[in-house]
């Protein structure tokens, strides 16, 4: 029993809503035997977002449960803009992410030379603060690739990426919130989920319940690493995946 709750049909803001397109991401999740799916677009393009043919896409499709949600840009200071833009419409599940570290796109292409001119462990540090703000906020249900910060195979030296989440962990565990294992990290130069397995086997030993996502950005990567993912946390202990409805988090068995 398997699902994708991270999926981008509109991506970057190159392709646009249509029954066709969205078709194609159905077919990709029937063929990946996906119960569930959430689309989750980037909250920089919500009003890409056509949610009267995801409405008809939920109707019309009764082998797959849609789901549908956002993943919101976090950084500090952003909270009130947030509350407004999630107060718009009545989404099952909203993804906090950090994309930005002081402004900085760490996780873009064109500006990842700034890691060579860093402290990594400064770097680490401020990445899993904010994190840690973002879980805070009280603004979100499920945590987006939560060490994003190594993407590009780049390593905190004086402590490892498990040191720097414990206090997120905590506070995640103390909030109630649910935990993505997103496989987009295998298709990067990390080539390891967010979260890790040595992270994963922290959050089984705390029972923090985890949700399950591809990160695709193109029909062809529904449903991408979610059988691995699943394996993984099966591996460490977990039994239950998490779904959600309105804000609501209903529990799944995890079957492989
Ligand atoms: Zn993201
Ligand atoms: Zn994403």
């Amino acid at each position: 029993m398997l699902l994708d709750y991270h999926i981008h049909a509109a991506a970057h803001g190159e392709y646009s809503y249509s029954w066709s397109w969205l078709e194609q991401f159905m077919n990709t999740a029937r063929s990946r035997q996906l119960i569930e799916i959430g689309f989750t677009e980037h909250d920089e393009y919500i009003n890409m977002i056509d949610f009267q043919l995801l409405e008809r896409i939920r109707q019309e499709n009764d082998d797959i449960t849609v789901k549908i949600g956002l993943e919101v840009d976090y950084w500090e200071g952003r909270e009130k803009e947030i509350r407004q833009i999630v107060a718009g419409y009545p989404f099952d599940y909203i993804i906090g992410s950090i994309h930005y570290i002081d402004g900085w796109a760490f996780d873009h292409p064109d500006y990842k030379d700034k890691f060579d001119s860093m402290d990594l462990d400064d770097i680490c540090q401020r990445y899993f603060d904010l994190v840690n703000s973002s879980v805070r906020s009280g603004l979100f249900t499920v945590i987006g690739h939560i060490d994003l910060v190594k993407k590009w195979g780049h390593r905190p030296v004086k402590h490892n990426l498990r040191y720097y989440t414990k206090d997120v962990l905590n506070n995640i565990k103390k909030s109630d919130l649910t935990v993505e294992i997103n496989s987009a990290g295998l298709r990067k130069p990390v080539a390891e989920m967010y979260p890790s397995r040595e992270i994963l086997e922290l959050m089984a030993e705390m029972k923090i319940p985890i949700t399950l996502s591809s990160d695709a950005h193109h029909p062809s990567e529904v449903g991408v690493g979610v059988a691995e993912a699943a394996s993984m946390a099966w591996a460490v202990g977990y039994r239950e995946i998490a779904s959600f409805s309105r804000g609501s988090r209903i529990m799944l068995p995890l079957v492989l």
